[in-house]
């Protein structure tokens, strides 16, 4: 792993802190449930003993879905951030209807994530808010202080988008999940063109919304 990004599981969920020119940018924010852990975790990393404090420039979601966008009004109005997404998963967050943009039925769902989300399903509240800034794919990020750049990869939302550094770290949002066989696939189309997309791109290793990274070498094994 790269220095710089500090996992933070928020409830299952992967945030990534990542250390950017005077400051930090955040990728995903967690279920609001867990907020507080998400808000300590965040004010430690900021406000280092001896250093000068630190500011969250930025959040970017990977997609609108509740379990990564469930503490971006939080975060906005507590750290004074701007959140930013891609446009087509905007209503997901504004309307707090994760099925806005999606097909009726995804084409292709594993068990073990049916079983899980009839058990935790329903029951994180989600506040809704308006995305700051649309972000779209090739995207550079340097005005953030980041040096990396956006990636459109719809397949498991329209609006999914994974962030790539110049290190060839991609965070790669559910595109790819790699925890208990789960898979969500809205599009199976958009999915695979997702995936040869990737292949183009010179990466070395993928940080997922759910599960541990993993390597270039992994994502060429199970996608030949
Ligand atoms: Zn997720």
């Amino acid at each position: 792993m790269s220095k710089g990004i500090e996992i933070i599981d928020v409830g299952g969920v992967n945030c990534y802190l990542l250390e950017a020119d005077d400051g930090f940018v955040l990728i995903d924010t967690g279920f609001s449930a867990k907020r507080m852990f998400l808000d300590e975790v965040l004010k430690k990393a900021l406000n280092k003993p001896g250093e000068v404090p630190k500011k969250l420039k930025l959040v970017i979601l990977t997609h609108g879905d509740s379990d990564h966008a469930g503490n971006c009004k939080f975060l906005r109005e507590n750290y004074d951030v701007k959140i930013a997404m891609h446009f087509e998963d905007s209503k997901m967050v504004e309307n707090g209807d994760m099925s806005w943009n999606r097909k009726l039925k995804p084409d292709k769902i594993a068990f073990t994530f049916r079983l899980v989300t009839l058990a935790f399903g329903k029951n994180s509240i989600f506040d809704t808010f308006k995305p700051d800034i649309y972000i779209q794919d090739g995207q550079n990020l340097a005005e953030f202080g980041l040096s990396a750049k956006v990636i459109h990869l719809p397949g498991h939302s329209k609006g999914s988008i994974g962030v790539l550094t110049s290190e060839g770290d991609l965070f790669c949002g559910d595109l790819i999940y790699n925890f208990a066989g789960f898979s969500y696939i809205d599009n199976l189309e958009d999915f695979n063109e997702s995936i040869n997309k990737l292949k183009k791109l010179d990466i070395n290793i993928l940080y997922p919304g759910h599960g541990k990274p993993f390597s270039i070498n992994y994502f060429n094994k199970k996608f030949v």
